[in-house]
């Protein structure tokens, strides 16, 4: 199984579509114009609008992302050995944030600790062994 159904993968379709329908109206209003008149008024509304559809496809990809709640097993990123987790739907959700090229975008994982190395850390790769499943 995929982190996202195909059907959720058409919710969210919509729903971006939604807000870049409201991204026109923010450029276009209903006259076409919306008040903006010299090029830079309509260049930092381009921009502007733009950016927050770029922050919003980054989120929806990274909440895609299996790395944002892993499963039973992963590989610890600092000496590479298991790290086991028993009820990984368990694991509370954290919020990150991360400063984009088109501004702030946030998104939730699931932390693991390594019992070896004594560390808490974000795993980036699929589960070990996990490669298998949903194939
Ligand atoms: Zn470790």
């Amino acid at each position: 199984m995929s982190r996202i159904t195909s059907e959720e993968l058409r919710k969210r379709r919509r729903e971006f579509q939604e807000e870049a329908g409201r991204a026109f109206d923010q450029m276009l209003g209903s006259d076409g114009q919306n008040g903006l008149v010299t090029f830079e008024q309509r260049e930092d509304r381009a921009c502007e609008v733009g950016d927050a559809l770029t922050r919003r496809l980054l989120e929806e990809h990274l909440a895609a992302d299996d790395a944002a709640d892993p499963g039973v097993e992963v590989a610890c990123p600092i000496c590479g050995g298991p790290v086991r987790c028993d009820s990984p739907e368990k694991v509370e959700m954290e919020n990150r944030e991360l400063l984009t090229r088109r501004g702030k975008v946030e998104y939730e994982r699931a932390a693991r600790r390594c019992k070896r190395c004594r560390r808490i850390f974000f795993p980036r790769r699929r589960a070990i062994g996990g490669g298998a499943r949903g194939v």
